[in-house]
């Protein structure tokens, strides 16, 4: 039975249980490492942002007719022998599967593999109306005898351990069998399956794609199963979501050929099965196959017509944004996930099984983008979640108290940054005056010691920006410096830095007095009105006509002001333009003393320490920024040793490492495990955020390695 939290005490305690189970730990982590690799090996020579636009565009495509394909598809199928079914909710799709099963004196049922049929919990339907019912892939066989939802859209019992299922095998055969025999427990398996499908009067499976030029099904599997389910019972009916539905089969093989790439890394998968019409049959008294194909909405109608959100229906269930998802790999996917699982999981869920069901889960996420890069769709998954998150606040009628705190201060910059201010004092009898705060507040609660908190600076940088500004005679540039509130009110030292290498070059910098906060955090809390608010407050500061560039050292407020402010604003015809002329302006640090300034090594220090390198989610993945730091860091004579999995996200995600404390403070250990490893003096970054996360870390490990943001190392 799936039991997804619906609180999130509940959820807390479910996430302790994942965490404190070491091969689950284990199991996720070897597979996501060795997925990367064998994805990046399937893609070798391939185009793969090419790909992803090509599926995103004929999904698009499909989705305002899928009306219409159906009607073509039903046609087409129905001429060929098939009886095709509308089912507007998952209670009518079982009820209709029912019914064709009573209707042929069906006793025993095989099933493939079908997300679909999970998603209607078709097993539990049918066998409450008496029909036996058997899994026959491997994987989903052992979680229907273990009761168990999938924890994977692809590999529904990689949750498991052998010991686990040797352990099952044991129970539901009686006989003895040894979790070193792998061998011995497929055999067990096929023996047990074979005679299901020796017995079986009905299969039922999914279908990847449903070809409406044809009325063709496509099946695309691993394992045999798939095949003999649609082939030796004498019905045959296919449950699909009616996204599933492509005009023809060039659009079918265009997502084929990258979906067995985009989820295990292979070229092809064993088995792809295309169904067209009622063949004939041995086993049935006609002589000829029985054949259904039921289509579920299930909301995906309305779902199509919502201008964001329809971006979800481009789905093709790759499992993909799970196996690279920092969250995912920790905690499995029973707690990141109800019935779909991954970043996907937790935007369906809203749809298709209710808020309940989302509203702790949905919180999970760190905004990493890791899921986005790899998504073969173009979804942008991370925004999704931040959507339907607040659909659920919406839903449910109250908000965090945080949310409220965070839209009071951000819309009030004054008010915001008194408080900062006033903050520095508050704080001295914690900091000592020293950088960092070492023993946090009880209220915060132990678990939050995983790292030791910055101390606010004495002065802010806005307070030295007096002393600080100068006149550049005939500049090269004129700029418009965005801090960013980590930089300003936290690590003021690293502005100056920055002031220091570009003023030397010509470059004009203006630090406007009313920028504020970027509104990253009140986007990732869901408050959109803040966020939008705040928006307008830092394009009315910054005038960017004024400006050559808007440049910032924070990845995090970077990547919002460049990506997110132009999807604020799309649609409103009064601000799209000044926004997208703002967004066109903002560049990174790195990117701008590399291919804007063009700075030479001369122009750099001429440090020889041994430094690693952890580069910020937002700069990666969010401006697709990877070379120009690395070339930096080499210019100035450094001596970059790479870490493992440098572009993993270091689990600080703004208020996330907060909320989910537990799961921050593990994807911080491995990100500074790692870094260890190197044997550099200093690790370097690009966003004060992570600057924050990794030298609290660092701070609380009592290591001498130094974190430092590039700028403060050049
Ligand atoms: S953004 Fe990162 S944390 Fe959030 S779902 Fe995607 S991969 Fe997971
Ligand atoms: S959202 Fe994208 S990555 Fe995730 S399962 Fe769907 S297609 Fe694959």
């Amino acid at each position: 039975m799936i039991q997804t939290a619906q609180d999130m005490k509940t959820y807390k305690k479910q996430l302790q249980e994942s965490l404190g189970n070491s091969f689950l730990r284990t199991s996720l982590d070897n597979f996501g490492s060795s997925y990367k690799a064998s994805r990046a090996k399937a893609f070798e020579n391939l185009d793969f942002e090419d790909m992803r636009n090509g599926i995103a565009e004929s999904k698009d495509a499909a989705l305002p007719r899928l009306e219409e394909l159906l009607e073509q598809f039903t046609g087409n199928a129905e001429k060929a022998g098939v009886k095709v079914h509308f089912a507007k909710d998952a209670e009518e799709a079982n009820t209709i599967i029912s019914d064709i099963a009573k209707k042929g004196g069906v006793k025993n049922i095989v099933k493939a593999k079908s997300m679909t049929a999970e998603e209607t919990f078709l097993n539990a339907h049918l066998e409450k109306d008496g029909f036996k019912v058997t899994e026959t892939d491997l994987g989903e066989w052992i979680i229907q005898l273990r009761n168990e939802g999938p924890s994977h859209m692809v590999m529904p019992a990689i949750h498991l351990s052998r010991g686990e299922v040797a352990e099952l095998f044991t129970t539901v055969t009686g006989k003895k069998h040894d979790p070193d025999d792998i061998n011995g427990m497929v055999k067990t398996a096929r023996r047990e399956l074979r005679q299901a499908f020796l017995e079986a009067d009905m299969g039922i499976s999914g279908a990847n794609f449903a070809i409406a030029e044809s009325g063709t099904i496509g099946i695309v599997t691993n394992e045999g199963n798939g095949r003999l389910t649609t082939t030796l019972p004498r019905i045959h009916v296919a449950l699909a979501g009616i996204d599933k539905l492509v005009p023809d089969i060039k659009t079918a093989f265009r997502i084929l050929k990258v979906l067995p790439r985009n989820a295990t890394g292979q070229a092809i998968t064993s088995y792809v099965t295309w169904i067209t019409g009622a063949v004939e049959c041995g086993a049935s008294p006609t002589g000829t196959k029985e054949r259904h194909i039921v289509f579920l909405d299930n909301g995906r109608l309305t779902l199509a017509q919502d201008p964001v959100l329809c971006e979800s229906l481009r789905c093709i269930r790759c499992g993909a944004c799970a196996n690279v998802c920092p969250i995912y790999r920790l905690v499995g996917g029973h707690k990141h996930g109800h019935v779909y699982i991954g970043a996907i999981g937790l935007i369906l869920t809203c749809f298709y099984h209710g808020v309940e069901n989302d509203r702790a889960i949905i919180r999970n996420c760190l905004n990493c983008q890791a899921c986005k890069e790899v998504c073969p769709s173009g979804i942008d998954l991370p925004h999704l979640i931040k959507k339907v998150y607040r659909r659920v606040l919406d839903a449910d009628g109250s908000k965090p108290v945080k949310n409220m705190l965070l839209s009071t201060m951000l819309r009030n910059r004054k008010l915001f940054h008194f408080f900062l201010r006033r903050a520095y004092l508050a704080q001295l009898p914690l900091s000592g005056g020293g950088p960092f705060i070492r023993h946090l507040p009880l209220l915060l609660g132990k678990e939050h010691g995983f790292r030791s908190l910055p101390a606010i600076a004495k002065t802010p940088f806005r307070d030295q920006w007096n002393t600080l500004q100068k006149q550049v005679s005939s500049p090269k540039y004129r700029i418009a410096f965005f801090g960013g509130c980590v930089l300003d009110f936290v690590y003021p030292e690293q502005g100056k830095a920055f002031l220091s290498l570009v003023q030397e070059q010509g470059v004009q910098v203006e630090f406007p007095m009313k920028q504020t906060c970027c509104g990253l955090p009140a986007m990732m809390s869901a408050e959109e009105e803040t966020a939008k608010e705040v928006a307008i407050q830092n394009l009315e500061a910054m005038d960017a006509g004024k400006y050559d560039y808007i440049v910032t050292l924070c990845a995090s407020c970077g990547s919002h002001l460049k990506e997110n402010y132009p999807k604020m604003f799309n649609g409103e015809p009064e601000l799209e333009s000044k926004v997208r002329e703002f967004a066109s302006k903002v560049i990174d640090f790195s990117s701008f003393m590399v291919n804007v300034l063009e700075i030479s090594a001369e122009n750099l220090g001429s440090g020889k320490k041994k430094v690693a390198y952890h580069a910020p989610c937002h700069l990666c993945r969010g401006l697709k920024v990877t070379e120009e730091p690395r070339k930096l860091l080499t210019d100035a004579g450094l001596e970059y040793a790479p870490a493992e999995d440098e572009d993993a996200c270091c689990g600080f995600g703004g208020s996330y490492s907060v909320d989910f404390p537990e799961i921050s403070s593990e994807i911080l250990k491995r990100k500074l495990d790692n870094v260890e490893k190197t044997g550099a003096e200093v690790l370097v970054t690009d966003c004060p955020g992570c600057v924050m996360q990794l030298r609290g870390g660092m701070d609380r490990r009592e290591r001498c390695i130094e974190v430092r943001h590039i700028a403060e190392v050049l």
